[in-house]
């Protein structure tokens, strides 16, 4: 059984948020899609975590995606979200 505790929902939010500020802060903001079957569709980057890492301050739990793969990788994982959240 799982206890969510309120206070563990805040930490993470606030863990999101300063590890996002810290990669872009150090290594600077994505600009380029680091798939390596990307079909270059969009110019927009973003850092997004490795589905299987959790949010700490190492640069190998994050790769660089443009919006179109980030979308398609997102994707793919979303129904294991739904399953957990039932
Ligand atoms: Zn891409």
């Amino acid at each position: 059984m799982i206890e969510l505790n309120i206070d563990d929902i805040r930490d993470q939010n606030k863990t999101y948020g300063t590890v996002h500020l810290w990669i872009n802060q150090n290594f600077g903001k994505a600009d380029r899609c680091e798939n390596k079957l990307c079909k270059n569709k969009s110019k927009k980057y973003h850092w997004a975590k490795l589905k299987d890492k959790v949010y700490e301050f190492k640069r190998e739990n994050f790769i660089m995606l443009c919006a179109s793969c980030h979308y398609y990788y997102d994707e793919r994982f979303k129904n294991k979200i739904v399953n957990k959240r039932i």
